[in-house]
């Protein structure tokens, strides 16, 4: 893994280069945001100091959340309650205050690193029998043929693909898609299910769970 310490305290990110570098991870420096930005693509996890020569740590962090999903470790000065929540809602996956433990801080990106991962191999690709649903890609290809989806068709589907083989309730369904359970939003789903078994075409794919919901696979 490969490690941007973004930290103008050449001290400061020596020792965090060293403490990243002995944990087995390849380590780059960008003493300003401006040397940040031009690294992102090359790294898999940020250090990022708030207190930047050239610009504020947070609307870096706001810029790199505009298209990356690198995870970020915020290391700030700052205890101030209101950089922190500020930090966390502009996306930031964690955050030490200084002076930083470097035992801490290699706990904190063993932990950020292990969410990070669960979370693609959540946006993975199923596969039942030859219907293939790529839900980071929200793709479908049945047989060899891309088969276009309306967005609503396409989250019943990841809500069931998500869980192959196993009955997934219709309440379940109904809050995964429309965000609430409700008796209109009830009939909206079996609309939808039924459209969806048209265009897959292998009946029985989407089985009905009697009186309880659905299920992707015989
Ligand atoms: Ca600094």
């Amino acid at each position: 893994m490969r490690v941007l310490v973004v930290e103008d305290d050449l001290g400061v990110a020596g020792a965090l280069a060293e403490a990243v570098r002995v944990r087995g991870h390849g380590v780059v420096h960008a003493p300003s945001g401006g040397a940040a930005i031009g690294l992102l693509g090359e790294v898999d996890l940020v250090l990022l100091d708030l207190g930047l020569p050239d610009c504020d740590g947070l609307s870096l962090l706001h810029q790199v959340r505009q298209d990356s999903a690198v995870p970020v470790i915020v290391l700030t000065a700052r205890s101030a309650e209101g950089d922190v929540v500020r930090a966390l809602h502009l996306g930031a996956d964690d955050y030490l205050v200084k002076p930083v433990r470097l035992r801490e801080l290699l706990a904190r990106i063993d932990t950020v690193v292990r969410r990070a991962a669960n979370v693609l191999a959540d946006a993975t690709v199923v596969e039942v029998e030859d219907v293939r649903v790529d839900l980071g890609a929200r793709q479908v290809i049945v047989g060899a043929v891309d088969m276009p989806l309306t967005g609503k068709e396409f989250a019943v589907l990841a809500s069931l693909a998500s869980r192959v083989g196993v009955a997934v309730s219709r309440r379940q369904i109904l809050e995964e898609v429309w965000g609430t359970a409700s008796v209109a939003r009830s009939k909206s789903l079996d609309v939808h299910v039924a459209a969806l078994r048209a265009k897959l075409n292998r009946p029985g794919l989407v089985a009905t769970v009697r009186g309880f919901g659905y299920r992707l696979g015989r």
